[in-house]
């Protein structure tokens, strides 16, 4: 067992750091009150390789495993969870849902714009009544000559009204339940196919998060992403790397509401001293940082088995959801320690108390995540 980084992964680390402070912290506070899209930075990040990390390079790809991934995610997510939700939701979920589903021409034809950042993709799974039941989806895709007509909508999609490219999970075969969903890529621009409502949210401003509307949407045959009836199956699989970027982001946020604390314990004085000197802020800041450490634990090995090609559905769960329910708790002690300037905006503590409660609710609440960790328990 080796618990030390490599120079290359510290390398990594480093420059996704210094590029968090010098391109996205300055702005953090104005994209969240104008909850402005961070197009320009993500076009930035493309051209840094950090849109496609975990791809091989013949797709565009950095080339990177999930350990890497997860280091680029918590440091961006350190600084702004909104721009960790936007490269997560592109990368682990629309370009990876192409890569393991996809066929050869597939994977060329769509993958190196998405590791580029020329496009931004989106995936579409959750529908306004089916979201923690996924299975119970209602969007259909039929099959019309050569073509497939798409109609329904998707709701709650990361990156919605931005994305160039969606895989949308669709009913084929209406009574068959998961087995009756498919993938399929969606390109911007097709008639039919439009983001609506623009959800305004809690927290995570600056990223998007839009209805998608499919009327009467037809696309070609060969858009069909991996089997038909395996759409299902293949979301579940996507989903185990995406609950890895989960605890990332989770990680990040924590990692984030953990420093600006420590930092304000040491400049806040009352009584004469440092607040940072008082037992009772010493012990906050010490739960903080041991349960941040475990949680970075537990993300890391998910990412290790998943970078030797393990099954990780009981691991990424388990990272997922220990990692938010911790960055949620770091959260709340963050703000505790800033005391009233918690509470306001000119501090980031309020906003990593809004931000982080995104991690216990998408990709399967915490509640699901116990119910798929039990699961895989019990299994013979
Ligand atoms: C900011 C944001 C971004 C998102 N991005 C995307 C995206 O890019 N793509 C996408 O497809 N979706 C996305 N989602 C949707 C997200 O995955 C769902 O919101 C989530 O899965 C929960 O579904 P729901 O909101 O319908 O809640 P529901 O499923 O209605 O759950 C409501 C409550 O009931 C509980 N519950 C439900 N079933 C059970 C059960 N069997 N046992 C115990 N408790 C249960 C839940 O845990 C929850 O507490 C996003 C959501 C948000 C808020």
């Amino acid at each position: 067992m080796d618990f030390q980084f490599t120079e290359e992964q510290l390398h990594l680390q480093k420059m996704v750091r210094e590029f968090a402070t010098r391109e996205i912290a300055p702005h953090v506070h104005e994209w969240d009150e104008s909850s402005r899209f961070p197009l320009e930075t993500v076009k930035q990040l493309g051209r840094l390789g950090l849109m496609g990390c975990i791809f091989p390079p013949e797709y565009g790809g950095a080339g990177y495993g999930y350990i890497e991934y997860v280091l680029a995610i918590e440091e961006l997510s350190r600084v702004d969870g909104s721009v960790g939700i936007i490269v997560a939701a592109h990368t682990s979920l629309c370009s990876n849902h192409i890569f393991i589903a996809g066929s050869e021409e597939q994977r060329r034809r769509y993958l190196p714009r998405l590791a580029s950042g020329e496009h931004i993709g989106a995936w579409a799974l959750t529908e306004p009544g089916s979201g923690s039941d996924a299975g119970a989806a209602r969007c259909t895709a039929t099959r019309r000559g050569n073509c497939w007509v798409l109609n329904g909508s998707k709701s709650f999609i990361t990156n919605g009204a931005y994305a160039d490219v969606a895989v949308v999970v669709a009913v084929t075969d209406k009574g068959h339940g998961t087995r009756g969903l498919s993938a399929f890529i969606v390109e911007r621009g097709t008639p039919g196919f439009r983001a609506g409502k623009k959800e305004n949210k809690l927290g995570l401003r600056a990223s998007d998060t839009s209805e998608l509307v499919f009327e009467e949407c037809v696309i070609p045959g060969e858009n069909l992403l991996g089997k038909p009836g395996e759409g299902f199956k293949d979301a579940m699989r996507v989903l185990d790397g995406g609950r890895i970027s989960i605890a990332a982001l989770g990680l990040g946020m924590a990692a984030g509401a953990h420093d600006c604390s420590l930092r304000y314990s040491r400049q806040r004085k009352q009584f004469g001293q440092p607040i940072g000197d008082f037992q009772a802020i010493q012990w906050k800041l010490a739960d903080m940082a041991t349960e941040i450490d475990a949680a970075r634990l537990l993300t890391l090995r998910a990412a290790w088995l998943k970078d030797n090609h393990r099954r990780t559905t009981l691991e990424s769960s388990m990272a997922k959801l220990y990692t938010s329910e911790v960055a949620v708790r770091a959260a709340n002690e963050a703000v505790q320690i800033h005391g009233g300037y918690g509470f306001i905006k000119d501090y980031p503590a309020e906003k990593f108390y809004r931000d982080v409660k995104l991690c216990t609710i998408g990709e399967g609440t915490s509640e699901i995540q116990r119910l798929v960790i039990a699961r895989e328990l019990v299994k013979e």
